[in-house]
């Protein structure tokens, strides 16, 4: 189809026609173009339709600067400060606009360790190219002629189905560590293969994501987990030797425990399978689970010196969730989703009395129900308790006092054992 040395390939040669961009990418598009600047739509947006795929969003490059481009537009806001970037906004949809980027040796400061911390010069369209991650990424569609400008050979390896890193991938993972996750993660997605050069130095250099800030490795975290494709990931995380970097205490959990590296196994997969279903998910529900024998192994050190196990318990759930947010954050209002799935599974299991009601109504009752689901799963022990919350909630009101009446005389049972022991003590 494609010419592999032609840089420009024509309207008629290639699929990307405009009835696949959003009417606010396009309308972006022309303003800029009748503005006098050069404009493109880059990114996901050109290789998701030429893979066939819907693009998740538009992102559009030009040579003008951000302050040019917010003359163009009264609904555009200028972020970044490391790099400006405009965001034209529409309601809730955003249209990202990028100024040409340059990236050559002068104007990027290194870390020691080789890691970008300003580039910040702006450049051409085949500068911009060079400076993106794989060649896929880096592909044009040109509003002024609806050409596509393709200066890394993007064509040619979205027709192999590879993933290719642009420039020396040693390099560029050492620049930019998250492109480790980026190969991994777009490789799922798009189901393409990570090209050899690209693939073989991630095991070795998986260590630079301990120099990647946690806020940034949690954006990272949501596309991974959160757009359908969560178990293939998570296995090739592991595959590649990335998931300690991300999940150390799971990880390191996984690895000693079968019936736990199940239960995530589980959850990856019933999450991938609501996203299937256009169900809502929770970023926090899968943290949950990620850090449940983490949770248990901690609980059963503290009981291990005398403590009791609900206090344990209690005690371990703060600081497994800190130590997990030192590497991918897990942000303060889903520590607390975590916490009270957690607490939940606790008080579940009275299934009788006045608390019940109130358990029902918790903010947290479905989460923390789906939790006890993929905990029976997993082991059998719990599956009477999570039957009798499916009962319930599917009941009438008359039969959930029936149930009621009869879980009572069972936990009325359990009293005189209680004061038995009390008793004894
Ligand atoms: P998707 O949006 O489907 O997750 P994407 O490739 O569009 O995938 P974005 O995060 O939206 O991902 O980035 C848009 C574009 O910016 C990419 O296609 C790539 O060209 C460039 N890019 C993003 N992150 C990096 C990076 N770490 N290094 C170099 N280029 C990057
Ligand atoms: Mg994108």
């Amino acid at each position: 189809m494609t010419n592999p040395n032609q840089s420009i390939i024509p309207r008629d040669q290639h699929s990307v026609s405009r009835d696949f961009i959003s009417d606010n990418a396009l309308k972006v598009l022309y303003r800029l173009h009748k503005g006098g600047y050069q404009a493109f739509l880059v990114g996901g947006g050109v290789r998701d339709i030429l893979l066939g795929l819907r693009p998740k969003d538009f992102d559009i490059a030009t040579d003008a600067t951000p302050e040019q481009v917010k003359k163009l537009f009264r609904n555009c806001r200028i972020i970044g400060r490391r790099f400006r970037l405009a965001h034209i906004l529409y309601g809730r949809d955003i249209i990202e606009v990028a100024t040409f980027r340059a990236h050559c040796d002068d104007n990027i400061e290194q870390g020691a360790d080789g890691m970008i911390v300003r580039d910040n010069v702006y450049g051409t369209v085949e500068e911009d190219a060079i400076r993106r991650d794989f060649t896929v990424n880096a592909l044009y569609y040109n509003i002024a002629d609806f050409s596509i400008h393709d200066y890394c050979g993007g064509l040619a390896d979205l027709e192999k189905r590879q993933l290719k890193m642009i420039g020396d991938p040693v390099e560029r993972y050492r620049e930019d560590p998250v492109r480790m996750l980026r190969a991994v993660r777009l490789g799922c997605k798009l189901n393409l293969t990570i090209e050899q050069q690209t693939a073989k130095p991630i095991a070795e250099l998986a260590q630079l994501l301990e120099g990647v800030p946690a806020a940034r490795l949690w954006e990272e975290y949501k596309k991974m987990f959160l757009s359908g494709k969560g178990q293939r990931t998570f296995n090739q995380l592991k595959h590649f030797g990335l998931l300690p970097y991300l999940f150390p205490q799971t990880s390191k959990a996984m690895a000693e425990n079968d019936d736990f590296a199940e239960l995530v196994t589980i959850a990856l997969e019933n999450t991938d399978s609501r996203l299937r279903d256009d169900k809502t998910v929770n970023p926090a529900f899968l943290q949950a689970v990620m850090l449940w024998q983490p949770l248990l192994d901690k609980t059963e050190k503290l009981v291990a010196k005398g403590m009791g196990f609900n206090d344990a318990f209690y005690k371990s759930m703060n600081p497994v969730i800190n130590q997990q947010s030192q590497t991918v954050s897990v942000m303060r209002r889903y520590a607390g989703v975590i916490q009270d799935i957690w607490a939940l599974q606790i008080r579940l299991k009275t299934n009788y009395g006045k608390r019940v009601w109130s358990l029902l109504e918790h903010p947290r009752f479905r989460a923390a129900y789906d939790f006890l689901l993929l905990r029976a799963e997993i082991d059998p022990s719990h599956q009477r308790l999570a039957d009798w919350w499916t009962e319930f909630q599917e009941a009438s009101r008359e039969q959930r006092l029936k149930m009621l009446a009869k879980s009572k005389s069972k936990g009325s049972k359990r009293r005189p054992r209680k004061r038995k022991s009390r008793a004894n003590h």
